[in-house]
């Protein structure tokens, strides 16, 4: 606001209500007039007197003493012009001065109305004496006072703490009910009756510092709120096309700055993840007219991968989009737990492969498919002997070691996942044939029993393998499972480490079920028709018989042979396997007798059940028994594989530790079939172990096969054992075992199990 132009010496406001005007200054020009008027008053008169004098005494003198009368009318004369003129004069000053008075009388009214009704609030103080002069309406209303009161009020009552006088600036000024108001003054100096006065002009900002306040805390808090939030906040002008705003943390976010964006909004495209790209593209395309939320992936500068979610809204005015706004979130946390939960859910902890339920819904969706496909159900043979004696660490380190050769042998089709402890799932896609799958089945079970160097132990796990196949043999996930469990269990009924497919129904190995399979062999034991056959062995070094191992037979009435795999466990569950070893033993205790007697003194292995190392005597009972048949303990030979050993490790280790004292020959049968640990197998006093058949079997085609040969051979020899490889039917796996430098051999190529008058005859055969 202009302020008005008011000086000390000009300031003659005749500001009081009753109008009449404080001192009067004349200007010095009048004061010359009256001045003027007078000399020239003197002058005239002067001239007067002294010309009429002159006049009529010429006159008198010259018409005589009778004009003596003309001095007396000269100075009527000259009373009558001078009255004249000082009336004329009187009367002019008079109108003049009346005319300045109405002039000046019409200003002060004006200048009172200006102070007196002026909407700003005013008031005269005299900080001389700290009085009150003058206040305005205005003052009066906005103060809550009456003039009388206001007049009375110090500086001091309208705002504690004020000085003797006001001056320029805000204020805290209080309402006369205490209402605090921010009053900004701008005082002017003037004089006023006759002293030193302070014009002092206020007017109320209360409203409009309370709303800068506001405004200035709320974006106080707007400012806080944005630094302190992770979320980024963004403001997206449509008018201009670009950003109008960015928050610290959409700074921080995206590495970007408002002038960068301003200059290029699309300039953060280029690090999204160029699968959700067209996505973000598409959404970009077109302002949002509702709420839209897209999520993305999103390569920070240092490379690293984050998620982000992105939610705008559109802002409208009078029904026009003009705004976009929106919230930026890092989400990346969020993703992870959620991809956790999913792995948790879908994957198995262990060995990180796909678990049970996801394993079904893929089996679902692979069902809901064409197909054809296969089931592969994979077991591991005696792992729970493992897990037992190694310790679940190591249990589980095998499974981890596993679960990478599975995945790795895959190789990348179908899907892979572990059910539960030790039985994995293979789902793989069909291939031309069925013996295309039993091959690849065989070759993934070979490929499984290449040794598992695991941190404490180097461990030969074999696995035995049920194949279903879709359609065939079921068309939804849990035939599918049921069957290929089926298809499993018979595979470890035939005597681990075997490929089985399922059929339909499930072909039993034998015409007749398992309890009168019982009993038949109840039968077969009560009537002696159990039977020894011999298997020779042969040195490969000097191709000589070196020794046999009986092989225990028997022959179902009207079926035929009974492979041992079935029998034999049947024997043990039931217990009868330790009449039937004893027996056994004393079988070919004779037949040691009658080969000796044939001037054959090659020793007999006996193959040993789990069960029959459970009785505490048992070595006492073998010793006797040769003792009662006059045969030196060397004799004889006891083969029994590492899982027998494990069941009861303990007394197994005494047991053999007994016999062993005597000289006894202990072999661990089917080396690498079971969990093969050759550190572990050192707590027994064992001195041969026989490679198994599976071995054998690929050994010339089969580079790993080989090399697990080549490396069980040097283990064994490393720990001074005798080393026989089982079921060699080829000349060529003869000769390979004899490069690897395997001690002995047995099998179809050097001789078939055969009963002892069989035996008898191919003895006198060789001797030949
Ligand atoms: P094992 O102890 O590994 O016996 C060797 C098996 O391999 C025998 O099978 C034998 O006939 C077979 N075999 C030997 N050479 C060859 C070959 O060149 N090719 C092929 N394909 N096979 C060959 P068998 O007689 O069927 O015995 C199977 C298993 O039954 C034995 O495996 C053994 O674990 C168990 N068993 C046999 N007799 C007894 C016994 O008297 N007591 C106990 N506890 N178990 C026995
Ligand atoms: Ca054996
Ligand atoms: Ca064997």
């Amino acid at each position: 606001m202009e302020k008005p132009v008011l000086s000390p010496d000009r300031t003659t406001l005749p500001l009081r209500r009753d109008g009449h005007a404080g001192r009067h200054h004349f200007p010095s020009s009048f004061w010359n007039m009256p001045a003027r008027l007078l000399f020239f008053y003197f002058f005239i008169a002067f001239t007067w007197i002294l010309g009429s004098d002159i006049l009529a005494n010429k006159l008198i003198a010259y018409y005589g003493p009778g004009l003596g009368w003309l001095h007396t009318a000269k100075g009527i004369g000259f009373v009558l012009v001078t009255g004249l003129a000082l009336f004329g004069l009187t009367r002019y000053l008079v109108n003049q001065a009346w005319r300045a008075h109405l002039h000046l009388h019409d200003s002060e009214l004006a200048f009172r109305s200006a102070f007196t009704d002026n909407p700003t609030a005013m008031w005269v103080y005299d900080p001389g004496v700290g009085r009150m002069l003058e206040a305005n309406q205005a003052a009066c209303q906005h103060y809550g006072y009456s003039l009388h009161e206001f007049l009375a009020l110090t500086p001091h009552r309208l705002s504690r703490g004020m000085a003797q006088r006001f001056q320029n600036g805000l204020q805290h000024h209080h309402h006369r009910q205490g209402a605090l108001m921010i009053m900004e003054l701008t005082v002017y100096a003037m004089r006023y009756q006759e002293t030193q006065a302070q014009l002092v002009l206020a007017r109320d900002m209360t409203d409009k510092i309370q709303a800068e306040r506001a405004l200035a805390q709320s974006e106080a808090r707007f400012t806080e709120l944005v630094s302190k939030v992770p979320e980024g906040f963004w403001v997206f002008d449509l008018e201009q096309g670009s950003y109008q705003y960015i928050s610290p943390a959409f700074e921080r976010m995206l590495e970007i700055n408002l002038h960068q964006l301003k200059q290029d909004a699309s300039l953060p495209l280029c690090r999204i993840h160029p699968e959700d790209l067209p996505e973000v593209e598409q959404a970009l395309a077109e302002p949002p007219t509702t709420a839209t939320e897209l999520e993305y992936r999103w390569f920070t500068k240092a490379g690293e991968l984050r998620w982000l979610q992105h939610r705008a809204y559109p802002v409208f005015e009078r029904d026009a989009l003009v705004r976009v706004v929106g919230v930026l979130s890092d989400i990346t946390h969020e993703k992870q737990q959620q991809q956790r939960l999913f792995e948790l859910a879908n994957f198995d902890r262990l060995t990180g492969l796909a678990n049970r339920i996801n394993c079904h819904s893929y089996l679902a969706s692979a069902c809901a498919g064409e197909g054809p496909f296969y089931l592969l159900l994979l077991g591991l043979d005696r792992f729970k002997q493992i897990n037992d004696n190694l310790g679940h660490d190591t249990g589980d380190e095998l499974l981890r070691a596993v679960a990478r050769r599975l995945e790795a042998l895959r190789d990348g089709q179908g899907l892979l996942a572990r059910l539960s402890g030790d039985e994995f799932a293979l789902l793989i896609p069909h291939r031309d044939q069925g013996a295309d799958i039993r091959d690849w089945a065989y070759q993934l079970s070979r490929d499984l029993a290449l040794p598992f160097a695991l941190s404490h132990h180097t461990l030969f796990i074999t696995a035995s393998l049920g194949i279903a196949r879709f359609p065939e043999d079921g068309r939804d996930p849990d035939t599918l499972l049921r069957h290929g469990d089926h298809a499993l269990a018979q595979a470890k009924r035939q005597g681990r480490n075997s490929v089985c497919f399922y059929q339909h129904p499930p072909q039993s190995p034998f015409p007749i079920g398992k309890v009168s399979l019982e009993n038949a062999l109840r039968l077969a034991w009560e009537n002696k028709e159990f039977e020894l056959h011999y298997q020779p062995k042969m040195s490969i070094d000097t191709g000589r018989l070196v020794g046999f191992e009986a092989l225990l037979r028997w022959q179902l009435r009207g079926t035929g042979p009974v492979s041992p795999t079935v029998f034999i466990p049947i024997l043990e569950d039931t217990g009868m396997i330790i009449p039937v070893g004893y027996w056994l033993i004393e079988q070919a205790c004779t037949d040691l007798r009658q080969l000796a007697g044939l001037g054959v003194d090659k020793p007999v292995a006996v193959n040993i059940a789990a069960r029959q190392l459970t009785q505490d005597d048992f070595a006492e009972q073998v010793l006797a028994r040769l003792q009662q048949y006059r045969l030196p303990p060397q004799r004889l030979a006891l083969e029994l594989t590492e899982s027998s050993l494990m069941q009861e490790p303990t007394r197994a280790a005494g047991i053999l530790r007994r016999l062993r004292r005597a000289q006894m020959s202990i072999a661990i049968d089917d080396f690498g079939t079971g969990y093969s640990s050759l550190s572990y197998l050192k707590r027994f006093p064992v001195d041969t172990l026989k490679i198994d058949r599976s071995f054998i079997i690929e050994m010339e085609q089969d580079t790993d096969d080989r090399s697990i040969v080549d490396a069980i051979i040097r283990m064994a020899h490393g720990l001074s054992m005798t080393v026989v490889a089982e079921g060699v039917e080829t000349p060529e796996q003869a000769a390979l075992l004899r490069q690897l430098r395997c001690d002995q051999i047995q099998g179809y190529w050097y001789a078939r199990p055969m009963p002892m008058a069989q035996l008898t005859s191919w003895l006198a055969k060789q001797r030949q």
